[in-house]
């Protein structure tokens, strides 16, 4: 019985231990998915506070050379954007029929103007 008990009492410290350390192994990674929840949000505070302070700044003939720089970056990059949207756009919704050359929907099978096959190979 004196073995059993010590037996006993040696899995229940062995136990303690684990079930310790995992708690503190939880509280570490629950931590870590806090902060990294936390940076994540504050990148997109500075982001929103980037495109106020953007808007302020846009126009302005007397922002410093450093910010009227980062101001033309962004705007040749929106330009740039929208040249992007709108090609995609049209690209998206329109597929020309080799038959007729009309403007028809991508999803096409017959062109609805001639009646030809819309394929990928002729
Ligand atoms: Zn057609």
């Amino acid at each position: 019985m004196e073995f059993f008990d010590g037996a006993v009492n040696k899995t229940k410290e062995v136990f303690e231990t684990v079930s310790m350390k995992t708690s503190e192994v939880i509280a570490t990674e629950k931590q870590k998915f806090e902060m990294s929840s936390l940076k994540a949000k504050r990148e997109k505070d500075f982001t929103a506070l980037g495109k106020i302070y953007f808007d302020i700044v846009k126009d302005d003939e007397n922002a410093s050379e450093t910010v009227k720089v980062k101001v033309e970056d962004i705007k040749a990059k929106s330009a740039e954007i929208e040249r992007l949207s709108k090609e995609i756009q049209s690209a998206k919704n329109k597929l020309i029929c080799k038959n007729c050359g009309a403007g028809i929907a991508k999803n096409s099978v017959f062109c609805n103007i001639c009646g030809a096959k819309v394929g990928e190979e002729e």
